[in-house]
Order: structure tokens, then C-alpha cells, then sequence
């Protein structure tokens, strides 16, 4: 049931209810008042009623007394005249024995206008058809009497004087009329008890029947309705009447009663439809409005007119619905603007191992998904030290920013591994002078797992590889710049992309550095040689610069390998890889050729400077027995070969190649010495054993 049918139907319950009620209320009144307005016209109609009989026999008494007064001769005369005006219907003179009768004087007897003494009396004259006033003379010679007949004339008279309807009941005396002229049901024969002899009612059964029964003066209601009031004979009027009204209340009240009724329902009716309509419309419009937002119509507004509570509604909805459409759209905005950063952090991630640039992505992306005013990337350094890598939003110089781990806000994390939000007045730690202040902060580790860790290699580590840290959530007052846990787990996925990224990029440079190493001596190795001695010689000769090359290769190493095994041998190789780094400058380079053999670059050197090298080599090996196990140390030599840019070639290749040729004279020299290239015959370099000296095989060091 909707909520039009079910207001409709309480607004009619509430309207019509009552006014049925009322209308079976007046009703009811209606026939009460019209009973007891009946029975006052009644009474009234019988006293009027008796005075209009009495004042019949008033005029007929006076009547008399005229006649009486007149002379003899005139007295017929006189009491004729009175019979032509109307003022009675004969006039009978008695005197000196004999009587006289005007003409078409009803016939006697007459009933007397004082009628019966008493009840008992009643019908002493009997079969009259009129009544009359009587004067007697004082001596009783003389008696006149003025008589007027009982008919449906004086019925009708006596019924306008009174204006309530009027029956002659029959009986009392009253002569019976013929057959014809009874007014009743039906004709009654003449020896029947007839009801009315004469009535203004054109159907006087009922009545007539309900008054026979009556007493004078007694009241009485027909079956359908109507009062009746009987009336003599008693004495003083001679005639048996029955007044009556219709207690009916008029049909029309009904009537008019019903028409009201009828009317102020179909009023009802529509009145109430058209404030179910006025009050639900709105309310529909609404429900319709409701549902195109919950589609995503978020510009749908509903009209707002006058200031009633629905109006009140409607200005709350298109409030509601106004602050949603621009909730979402600066949501739209920012979600956007986070795609976007986060679309370039993949982009970085998966495009660069430039670790500062993804530092400063991941910072600003996370900056920018948390509202942060401001924020700091720190790593940790191995001298205990979180160094500033990348800020944003603080206006600092990042390279000054130095925590010691354990000290302050970010150290404190670093040292813990456990991430922190918060105000700084409020639950912050000491702020460490080496970072920045702020008044809200969240910091988060980075804890991936490195190379080192996992290799067991490496100085102990902080328990965080470093931090990020933001400050100052952009809010509207500084009250609510707090950040939330929400924020806190966003800033966690962060540093977990900045952790992985760290890694990547040392696990990169780590590769990088393997591939350019040899592992058993950490020197460069053979493929790190062949571009090193490319690009050297190219800029060497561009420059028109000097670069010596050396070849090395240790002297009879094979025996070494097969007297105290392989893993000596590569001790030996690793010991003499020290060994050449320590002798030679910065910029030199040395690189593991394979096997046993070496080459060193040197820049910016010539022959002269070479040759000292390659002496300066073979004295610190010599010199110094290298100690294989506990107790045993070998000496081992080396045979060196110098051919140097742009003498002896001018690209790398050729220099290699010079430098080979020349290693092979000083092994063929026998061993131990150095050779420059292009110059077999040069004397040999090492002064201290010379080739001749020099042993063909290590030799085992004495007393180690
Ligand atoms: P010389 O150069 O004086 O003529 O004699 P040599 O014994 O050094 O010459 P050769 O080139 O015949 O022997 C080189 C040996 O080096 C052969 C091989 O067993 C050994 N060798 C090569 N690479 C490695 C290595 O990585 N580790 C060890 N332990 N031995 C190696
Ligand atoms: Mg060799
Ligand atoms: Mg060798």
C-alpha cells in the first residue's frame, strides 16, 4: 500500500468519521425536536380547538338573545336575517304553546352547546345533526334557540381555526350521516359502528380507531406516526373530536441531511487526494532524485519550494548531494594525480639504478599519496651514521642532514626497525639536532634483506637498511595535520618499494663489479683488460700522452700447483695480486689475464718509468717468500715484459701483443727479470738476482 493510499485513507477515517457521526446525531435530534414540536401544536391546537367550539356557542347564544329582544312580530324576521349572514344555520322560537323554525334549519333534535353534565349524560341527545344556544325568557314563555349543523363545512373550519387536522368521531349522540357521505376506509353500511363521520384527513381509519379508544384530553401515537389528541364531548362542547399531526419530521430534512453527507464525503474524497498528492510528490521526486545519485548522477539537485519540511528536505539533499560531487571529484583529482606518480615510480623503478633519482620518486609519491608537507629519505652508512639522501618540502641542505643511529626520531627507527607516528610535543622523542623539526611525523624503515646480510659478509647493520620520513600533514588547521595509521601503512608499502629498490641497485653495482673482477684475486679481469687497454690507449694517444704496459707471468708456477696442489697455487696467485697493488699508483690498473699470468697499465708512464715498475715487482716478490701453509713459505718470481704507447704500438692490441713478445725474451732471458719490447737485447732489469741468478724453479724459503 503506498503512503498516498494510506494518507488518503486516514485523512477520510478522520473527516468523514465525525461528520457521520454528527449527521446520525442530528438526525436523531431532528426527530426528537419534530416529536416534541408535535405534541406542543397539539395542545395548542386543542385549546384552540375548544375555544373555537366555545366561541361557535358564544355567537350562537348571542344569536338567541337577539332573536329573544326582537318584537313578537319580528322575531321570525330577525332570526332569518341572522340565518342568511351565516352566523347560524336555523333558528327555532317557541312560544305561547306552539314553535316556529326558520327554513332549511337542520333537523332536530339539536345537542346542547353546554352539552352533557357529565359523562354519564353523554348521548341524552341523541341523533342530533346539530348544536345550539338556548334563551328562555324569564317567565318561560318564550324560549329561542340559534343552531348550527354538525358537517364536513364545520369539520373543515374547525380544523383551519386550530391548524391541526380534525375528525368528527361518531357516537355521542351524533345522527348518522348518510352512507355517502361517511368519511372513512371504506363505506359503511348504517347499522355498523362507523369510525368518523367527518374528517380533514384524507385517510382518518387510524386515527379515528386510536381516538374511539382515547379518553378526553389523552394523547396517542398511529403505527405510523401521527399524535392524536381526543377532544369532548364533555361539558361545554358537545362534539366528539380527534386533533392530530404528523409526527413525521419533514422527508426534506432527511433528505437535505443525506445531501450534506454525501456532499462533505465527495469533498472529503477529493480534498483528501489532493493533499495525499501535494504531500507525496515531493517525496517521489525525491525517492527519483535518491536514485539517479545512487547511479552516479551526482549534479541531479531537486527543486526546494516554500519553507515547509519537505522543502527542508529537499535544501538538505541538494546540500548532501553538492558537498558529494565535490567530495568525489577533488577524490577523482587526487586518485588521478596518485596514478600519475605512481605511473612515474614504475617507470623509474623499472628504468634506472640511479638510486638517488628513485629515492626522490618514491619520496615524492609518497609525499603526495599522504598530503606531507614535507619529507626525508635517510640511509644508513656503516659508520653508524643515517646520511640524508633525498629531501622534499623541508628546505634543507639534505647532503648536512647526519643521525646517529640510536639518536633522535630517525635514528631511534633505525635502531629499532619499529615505525613511529605521532606529534612531537605530544609523544615524539627528542628531535636530534642533525634533523629536521616538524610538529607531526610518521617514519617507517626500510628492512629488506641485503647482499651483505644474507652473505653473512659486511659490518653489523643497524636493524633498518634506512628510513623515510614525512612531516606535516597538509590539513585544514593545524590541529588536524596529524597522520593516521592509513597513512602509516601507505608509507610502509613505500618503504618497502624504497627497500627493494636500495638492494636492486647495490645487488646492480655488486654484478656490475663481478663482472669486471676476477673473484680468486679481486684484480680486473680479462674482459675488463681488453676494453681498459682500448679506451687507455685511445686517450693516451689522443692526448698524445705516454702508457706502459706490463705483462706478467710467474715463473715455473706449474711446479708449485704440483708440489703443494692447487689451493696453494691459488694462494700464491692471490698473495701476488697484493702484492702488485700495493706497488703500484692509483691509477694504475692491474688485471688477472688468466692462469698465471698479469698485465699492469700504467698511465701517463714511459719506458723508464715502466722498466722501475717491473723491477719494483719482481724485487717484491722475490724478496719476500710467500707463506703457503704453517710452516712452509715458498719464493716465487715473476717475468715481466714492458712495451709502452705510442713506441712499441699505437692501439691497445698492439701494445698487448709488444708487451708478450717482450715477457717472452725475459722468460727465454731466464726468468725472474723484465724485458722491454722491441729491445730483446736490452740487459736484464733486475739488479739485485739477474737472470742468471735467478732460479728455475721456487724455491722453498729457508727456516719458514
Ligand atoms: P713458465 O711460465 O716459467 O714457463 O712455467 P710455468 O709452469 O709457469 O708454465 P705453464 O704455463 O706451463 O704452467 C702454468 C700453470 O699454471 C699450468 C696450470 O696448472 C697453472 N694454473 C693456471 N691457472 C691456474 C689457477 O687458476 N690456479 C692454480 N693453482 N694453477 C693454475
Ligand atoms: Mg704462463
Ligand atoms: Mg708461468
Amino acid at each position: 500500500m503506498t503512503l498516498r493510499v494510506r494518507l488518503t485513507t486516514a485523512f477520510l477515517l478522520m473527516v468523514l468519521g465525525p461528520v457521520l457521526l454528527g449527521a446520525i446525531f442530528v438526525g436523531a435530534s431532528v426527530a426528537k425536536v419534530g416529536q416534541d414540536r408535535a405534541s406542543e401544536r397539539l395542545d395548542l391546537a386543542a385549546n384552540s380547538l375548544r375555544t373555537s367550539v366555545g366561541a361557535l356557542c358564544g355567537q350562537l347564544l348571542s344569536v338567541a338573545e337577539a332573536v329573544a329582544a326582537a318584537a313578537d312580530e319580528h322575531r321570525m324576521a330577525v332570526g332569518g336575517t341572522f340565518v342568511a349572514k351565516g352566523l347560524a344555520s336555523g333558528i327555532h322560537i317557541e312560544q305561547g304553546g306552539g314553535g316556529q323554525t326558520t327554513e332549511a334549519a337542520p333537523p332536530p333534535p339539536w345537542a346542547d352547546c353546554a352539552g352533557p353534565d357529565s359523562a354519564e349524560e353523554s348521548g341524552a341527545v341523541t341523533g342530533f345533526e346539530a348544536f345550539a344556544a338556548s334563551v328562555t325568557s324569564p317567565d318561560g314563555g318564550l324560549m329561542v334557540s340559534a343552531a348550527i349543523t354538525v358537517d364536513a363545512a364545520l369539520v373543515q373550519r374547525l380544523s383551519g381555526a386550530s391548524g391541526a387536522e380534525v375528525t368528527l368521531l361518531a357516537g355521542a349522540g351524533l345522527a348518522r350521516p348518510a352512507e355517502r357521505d361517511i368519511v372513512g376506509l371504506r363505506p359503511v353500511a348504517l347499522n355498523e359502528p362507523a369510525p368518523a363521520l367527518h374528517s380533514t384527513l384524507d385517510d382518518s381509519g387510524a386515527v379515528a380507531a386510536l381516538a374511539a379508544a382515547l379518553a378526553d384530553g389523552t394523547v396517542g401515537k398511529t403505527a405510523n406516526g401521527d399524535l392524536v389528541r381526543r377532544i369532548g364531548p364533555v361539558p361545554g362542547q358537545p362534539l366528539p373530536l380527534a386533533v392530530s399531526l404528523s409526527a413525521q419530521p419533514p422527508r426534506g430534512t432527511y433528505a437535505l441531511l443525506i445531501f450534506v453527507v454525501f456532499t462533505t464525503a465527495l469533498a472529503a474524497v477529493g480534498v483528501a487526494w489532493w493533499l495525499a498528492r501535494t504531500a507525496t510528490s515531493p517525496l517521489a521526486g525525491l525517492a527519483a532524485a535518491a536514485d539517479r545519485v545512487a547511479a552516479g548522477e551526482l549534479q541531479t539537485r531537486v527543486p526546494a519550494r516554500g519553507n515547509d519540511e519537505i522543502a527542508r528536505l529537499a535544501n538538505a539533499f541538494n546540500h548532501m548531494t553538492r558537498e558529494l560531487d565535490i567530495y568525489v571529484t577533488a577524490l577523482t583529482a587526487s586518485r588521478d594525480q596518485l596514478r600519475g606518480h605512481l605511473g612515474v615510480l614504475g617507470d623509474t623503478l623499472s628504468s634506472t639504478h640511479d638510486l638517488d633519482r628513485i629515492l626522490q620518486v618514491i619520496l615524492q609519491t609518497a609525499r603526495h599519496a599522504t598530503g606531507a608537507s614535507g619529507g626525508i629519505v635517510l640511509l644508513a652508512e656503516s659508520t653508524g651514521e643515517l646520511v640524508g639522501k633525498c629531501a622534499e618540502g623541508l628546505g634543507i641542505d639534505v647532503s648536512q642532514v647526519r643521525v646517529a643511529i640510536g639518536q633522535g626520531l630517525t635514528g631511534s627507527v633505525a635502531a629499532t626497525g619499529v615505525p613511529r607516528l605521532g606529534r612531537v610535543d605530544v609523544d615524539g622523542p627528542r628531535l636530534d639536532p642533525g634533523e629536521p623539526t616538524c610538529r607531526t611525523y610518521v617514519v617507517v624503515p626500510f628492512s629488506a634483506p641485503s647482499l651483505a646480510d644474507s652473505n653473512g659478509v659486511g659490518p653489523a647493520l643497524p636493524a633498518a637498511r634506512g628510513v623515510l620520513a614525512l612531516y606535516d600533514r597538509l590539513g585544514r588547521s593545524s590541529a588536524c595535520d596529524d597522520f593516521d595509521e592509513p597513512d602509516l601503512v601507505t608509507l610502509r608499502t613505500f618503504a618497502g618499494q624504497a627497500a627493494v629498490a636500495v638492494d636492486n641497485v647495490r645487488v646492480h653495482e655488486e654484478a656490475q663489479r663481478l663482472s669486471v673482477t676476477d673473484s680468486l684475486t679481486g684484480l680486473f679481469n680479462y674482459r675488463s683488460l681488453r676494453e681498459t687497454v682500448r679506451r687507455e690507449a685511445e686517450r693516451a694517444g689522443r692526448f698524445g700522452r705516454k702508457l706502459a704496459v706490463l705483462a706478467l707471468d710467474l715463473d715455473h708456477f706449474k711446479e708449485i700447483n704440483d708440489r703443494y696442489g692447487h689451493a696453494a697455487g691459488d694462494s700464491v696467485l692471490a698473495e701476488f695480486a697484493q702484492r702488485i697493488k700495493y706497488e703500484i699508483r692509483e691509477v694504475d690498473f692491474a688485471f688477472r689475464q688468466g692462469g698465471e699470468e698479469f698485465v699492469v697499465l700504467l698511465p701517463e708512464t714511459d719506458e723508464v718509468g715502466g722498466m722501475a715498475v717491473a723491477e719494483r715487482l719482481c724485487c717484491a716478490l722475490r724478496a719476500t717468500p710467500i707463506t703457503l701453509v704453517e710452516g712452509i713459505a715458498v719464493t716465487v718470481t715473476v717475468s715481466i715484459g714492458v712495451a709502452v704507447l705510442p713506441d712499441h704500438g699505437q692501439s691497445g692490441a698492439a701494445l698487448l701483443r709488444a708487451a708478450d713478445e717482450a715477457l717472452y725474451a725475459a722468460k727465454t732471458a731466464g726468468r725472474d727479470t723484465f724485458r722491454v719490447a722491441g729491445d730483446v737485447s736490452y740487459p736484464a732489469g733486475n739488479m739485485v738476482g739477474g737472470a742468471s741468478s735467478s732460479p728455475h724453479a721456487p724455491r722453498q724459503a729457508q727456516g719458514r
